[in-house]
């Protein structure tokens, strides 16, 4: 039987099922508890399993998976439209400048918590219990 040094008594923890409920607004432990407070602010404990969420370090991967998302849905739209039908393009503006922006601001929170959730199950940044926050130099490494 093999252990893992790094977190040997650790309960498992499903990516897939905390990435689901990340997605989903909830709290990647339980999937009841909302994850956020206001549109991208998320929660510092989950209000139902009083997990701690605060730990996320989602930094710019959210919005570059919501750009990588809404520009595969945005430009082929975009192709499709002007080869199909040919229409001015103050229509082109009309309907894809909106719908981008729609986009982009509905997925966004999703593609953030789904983040949250995937750091959670891999248990980055402090949601490891052995993690130390190396931001400063010690005197005895620096
Ligand atoms: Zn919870």
């Amino acid at each position: 039987m093999s252990e893992e040094a790094s977190s040997p008594a650790l309960p498992e923890r499903p990516i897939g099922r905390a990435i689901r409920h990340g997605a989903r607004l909830k709290c990647p432990n339980c999937g009841i508890g909302p994850l956020y407070r206001g549109y991208l602010k998320s929660v510092e404990y989950c209000a139902s399993c009083t997990e701690e969420l605060y730990h996320h370090r989602a930094d710019d991967a959210p919005p570059y998976f919501t750009i990588l998302i809404v520009g595969h849905i945005i430009m082929p739209g975009i192709l499709l439209v002007e080869k199909a039908l040919k229409p001015d393009l103050w229509i082109h503006a009309a309907i894809w400048i909106p719908l981008t922006i729609i986009l982009s601001l509905s997925i966004l929170p999703v593609t953030k918590g789904a983040l949250i959730g995937l750091q959670w199950a891999l248990r980055m940044h402090g949601y490891d219990p052995n993690f130390v926050e190396d931001i400063y130099p010690t005197a005895q490494n620096g």
